[in-house]
């Protein structure tokens, strides 16, 4: 009589499964490797009424992708489990336990971290409320939406004038708040010269009527009248686990990857905004994608290793 498996027991542990996790288990529970995806169940798109820019699923409600992806990873046998990750352990050798919120512990002969990142919201009123409906960083995710309408751009965070540039792809009327951005004379005149007006003084908060935004407040009382507000927020990645078994991360504390998201630590792969704040949603699938094909193909080498010396050790043939 044949052993069950261990239910706790997997070839990959995903941590987190939003399109890069779940596309990455789809990948490997295909290519019949015991999969787990354990999902805290906060995506960073979640604020978001429809997911844009994704070739096929525009238009798409971002909960319902996931729906989707988890009934995909499901039918070809893999778990998916709604619980949050709170410990990693190496047993330094090639494999790795992970410990679940709600006490459970599982065994892995490797992982991939998708936990995503952190977006630091602006520091003003009505900000964290207005997050991804009418105050938003993306113009690619929902700029056309909002294409033509009186848009702001809110200083403070590196990179913002540019981003005022950029979002006027989208709008003649886009106004930029430097707020504590201090700008040097090329960027007035850059600003200036495609139009965008400046509006200076400290932003004190967005203002909200019937559920909308209407303006912007400055904190010496002046309001101007705005509908949507965008800002290049500052992020963290949530890679606390790749740093907590040793791998390395940039100056800036992003993980140290090869092309396929392997870190600086055997066995170890991220993928999607914890590595890389830049990937959208279908560039978090796409990574996912990749990591999981690399990890099948380590799992093998592992796999012929291990053959190979239960051939030799085995009784002659
Ligand atoms: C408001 C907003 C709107 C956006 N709109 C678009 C858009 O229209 N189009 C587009 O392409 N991109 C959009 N994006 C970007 C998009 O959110 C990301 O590209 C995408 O979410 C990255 O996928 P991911 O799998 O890397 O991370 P996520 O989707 O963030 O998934 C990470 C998952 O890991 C889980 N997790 C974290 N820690 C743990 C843990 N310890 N244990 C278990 N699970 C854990 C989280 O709960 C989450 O479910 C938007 C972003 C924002 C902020």
């Amino acid at each position: 009589m044949s052993t069950p498996p261990d239910p706790d027991s997997h070839d990959v542990a995903v941590i987190g499964g939003g399109a890069a996790g779940l596309s990455a288990a789809l990948v490997l529970a295909r290519a019949r490797r015991r999969v787990v995806v354990i999902d805290a169940g906060r995506p960073r798109n979640a604020p978001a009424a429809r997911m844009h820019g994704f070739l096929s699923r525009d238009g798409t409600a971002p909960a319902d992708l996931l729906v989707a992806g988890r009934d995909e990873v499901a039918r070809y046998g893999g778990e998916v489990i709604a619980d949050t990750v709170t410990g990693l352990m190496s047993s330094g050798s090639g494999r790795f336990g992970v410990l679940l919120d709600s006490g459970r512990g599982l065994a892995a002969r490797r992982l991939l971290v998708t936990t995503g990142l952190a977006d630091r919201v602006p520091d003003i009123a009505r900000a964290a409320e207005r997050w991804g409906r009418d105050l938003l960083h993306c113009p690619y995710c929902h700029g056309h939406e909002v294409r033509d309408q009186p848009l702001a751009v809110l200083g403070g965070t590196p990179g913002a004038a540019q981003h005022a540039q950029l979002v006027r792809q989208w709008s003649d009327d886009v106004v930029f708040f430097p707020h504590t951005t201090r700008l040097t004379d090329e960027q007035r005149e850059q600003l200036t010269a495609r139009a965008i007006g400046i509006v200076e003084g400290t932003v004190a908060a967005l203002v909200v009527e019937e559920d909308r935004l209407v303006g912007v407040r400055l904190d010496d009382g002046r309001l101007v009248s705005r509908s949507v507000v965008f800002v290049r927020p500052e992020s963290t990645g949530n890679n606390d686990f790749v740093r907590g078994l040793g791998g390395r991360v940039d100056e800036d504390g992003w993980p140290l990857v090869d092309g396929t998201g392997r870190t600086t630590v055997d066995g170890v792969w991220v993928a999607g905004n914890a590595s890389n704040p830049r990937a959208q949603v279908i560039t978090a699938a796409g990574e996912g994608s990749a990591a999981a094909i690399a990890i099948n193909n380590d799992l093998t080498d592992e796999d012929v290793r291990d053959a190979v010396v239960a051939f030799r050790g085995g009784p002659p043939v």
